[in-house]
């Protein structure tokens, strides 16, 4: 089988970080992969107008997998929302349906000083956030402004937005997260808000009767703002979290956080056809795009995601992550991980580091 690839190198770092990437996608002789590369972001509006061509559009549509470096810079905020670099994920999410968003906040042991946490609280971190990706509040209609006819403040302007989901929406994201969780520590956190809102009602009472098909999954609930306290005070305690769209969003930026290093987490966005689009949770960096100094380990973890999730090779995708720990083990760092002692390396350098180390791992 040939597996078709499309590749979004997108702003700021994503080319440096992406050309990386590529040297590890392509390192298997017996994978056959057709790769297309195509623009995407500010890249994309400077060079025809649109953030998100329809060739672009066109492309993923008939791909199996995506990887996607970032996109964005503030220079381009005078555009209207619409022709905005960051509109283009947000397309591709929508026209791909990619619902469940996988978010590994994983410790490396060698970069435990990176982490603004005390050792002991997050030695041997390894969380799941599963983040419902294409519904909730972000998508919820009606929305918009208008006039208050109502309340203490009737007559002023008031914004509104809907927060909604439906049970076939929850039961298909408790499903992936049941599956995953039977195949971790078969312990999964659903997070909610439960005591306050309507929709967070249905979300619990539907991932409670999709447990019912998973008894051996140890199941538990906790409300968001309890969430965000436990993720500090004890994240060990969590193995796989399911969420909506918005606590996913913040829940999943703070386990990164966890982790001191935003330059290592990589994930993957899947529909129910088994298409994924892969990237590294960063942005586009523009602080530092065009220096070689990027760390491209997050870019080369989404690889190897895509090689787990969408072309169903977890042995590869081991042996990727297995490079990266050992690569990380011999002491290279690019400047946002280093620490005294180790061997600064550049984009480049770290890129050549890990491919040499898949070698000799699949000798
Ligand atoms: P950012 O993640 O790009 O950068 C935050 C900080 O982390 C910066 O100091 C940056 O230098 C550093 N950093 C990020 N990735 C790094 C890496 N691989 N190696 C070393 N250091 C790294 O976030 P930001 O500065 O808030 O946003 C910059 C642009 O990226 C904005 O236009 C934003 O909208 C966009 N953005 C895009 C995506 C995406 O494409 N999915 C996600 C988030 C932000």
């Amino acid at each position: 089988m040939i597996y078709s690839i499309v590749v979004l190198p997108g702003d700021g770092i994503g080319p440096e970080i992406t050309e990386q990437a590529l040297r590890i996608l392509t390192a298997f002789n017996d994978v056959s992969l057709d790769i297309k590369q195509e623009l995407i972001g500010g890249s994309a509006f400077e060079s025809v107008g649109d953030p998100l061509p329809p060739k672009t559009l066109n492309a993923v549509g008939n791909a199996n997998a995506i990887l996607f470096g970032a996109v964005g810079d503030s220079k381009y905020d005078y555009l209207p929302r619409n022709l905005r670099p960051e509109q283009a994920i947000l397309g591709i999410r929508k026209k791909l349906r990619l619902f469940a968003n996988f978010r590994p906040a994983i410790l490396y042991p060698q970069l435990i000083k990176a982490s603004t946490l005390k050792p002991r609280i997050i030695s041997n971190l390894d969380i799941l956030i599963i983040r419902e990706l294409i519904g909730d509040i972000y998508f919820g209609e009606p929305r918009g402004f208008r006039t208050a006819l109502v309340g203490d403040f009737k007559g002023e302007k008031e914004a509104y937005d809907t927060m909604q989901y439906s049970i076939p929406e929850v039961t298909r994201i408790a499903k992936i997260a049941f599956d995953t969780a039977k195949n971790r520590k078969k312990k999964l956190c659903s997070v909610d808000k439960a005591n306050v809102l309507e929709t967070s009602q249905l979300w619990r009472d539907t991932i409670n009767v999709v447990g019912q098909d998973y008894p051996d999954i140890e199941l538990s609930h906790m409300y968001i703002d309890n969430a965000a306290m436990q993720l500090i005070k004890n994240p060990l305690q969590f193995d796989v979290i399911v969420t909506g769209n918005l606590f996913g969003d913040i829940l999943s930026d703070e386990a990164s956080m966890l982790t001191g290093s935003i330059g290592m987490l990589p994930s993957a966005s899947l529909n129910s056809k088994g298409q994924g689009l892969y990237e590294p949770i960063h942005g586009s960096a523009p602080d530092i795009a065009g220096q070689q100094i990027a760390n491209p380990l997050a870019m080369i973890l989404s690889v190897a995601m895509l090689f787990r999730f969408s072309l169903k090779m977890p042995r590869y995708a081991n042996k990727i992550e297995n490079a990266v720990f050992n690569v990380l083990d011999s002491g290279l760092r690019t400047p946002d991980i280093y620490e005294e002692g180790m061997t600064k390396v550049n984009t480049d350098e770290m890129g050549d580091a890990v491919l040499n180390e898949l070698k000799n791992i699949s000798r």
